[in-house]
């Protein structure tokens, strides 16, 4: 898989059921937690000025490539992708997998009736889905210790955040070592979407 990048990020320019199967093994080899990323193309722009994202978007277990125009452009540069890889469609392909495998999710982020809706939602669409628990994204990081007590407690095995980018995934990448084989995904608007 490529790991050739852009701006400083490097992207891994695989299929979306090839992500999916490595999400699968690695929960099934019980391995540290971990992050992906799904950067468009304004992630990678916000890369290019900002160090602590771009480090953390270039240090992620996967970062997939999210926007046509990003892959054209990567494409364009000879950086090899075989295509876009969607937040949304990604996540309801986790959460797919997640219903056969028996994972728990977790939901963070979205304004509380947001949030609550897409947890509905989701066990609607997917059903054996268990989304072991959600919370509203907006608290202030005095707060992190509760959440990730909350998280850890669930059992979930799959979190998702929809903290809008960057704050998905600087709360991730700090808080991801303190859970236990949990493999986390920033989403953005996608539980603003699924909730309808
Ligand atoms: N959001 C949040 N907490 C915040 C800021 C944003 O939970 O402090 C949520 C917001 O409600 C929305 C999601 O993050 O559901 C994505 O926000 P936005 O569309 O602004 O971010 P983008 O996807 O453009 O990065």
């Amino acid at each position: 898989r490529a790991r050739t990048g852009l701006w400083g990020v490097r992207v891994d320019g695989m299929s979306m059921n090839y992500a999916l199967s490595k999400v699968r093994g690695r929960l099934l080899s019980r391995a540290p937690s971990a992050m992906i990323v799904t950067a468009n193309a304004l992630s990678f722009y916000r890369a290019k000025k900002d160090p602590l994202y771009r480090e953390i978007a270039d240090s992620a277990w996967l970062t997939l490539p999210d926007g046509a125009g990003l892959v054209w452009a990567l494409k364009f540069l000879g950086v090899p992708v075989v295509e876009r890889v969607a937040g949304i469609d990604f996540m309801h392909g986790l959460c797919r997998l997640a219903a056969v495998e028996n994972w728990p999710i977790y939901l963070l982020g979205s304004k509380p009736e947001v949030v609550s809706a897409a947890a509905v939602e989701l066990e609607r669409l997917y059903p054996g889905l268990k989304v072991v628990g959600y919370r509203d994204g907006y608290f202030n990081d005095s707060e992190d210790q509760d959440i990730l007590q909350s998280i850890r407690s669930s059992g979930a095995k799959l979190l998702f955040t929809a903290l809008g980018v960057p704050k998905q995934e600087v709360w991730l990448n700090r808080n991801l070592p303190e859970m236990d084989g949990v493999v986390g995904v920033g989403v953005g608007g996608s539980f603003d979407v699924i909730s309808g």
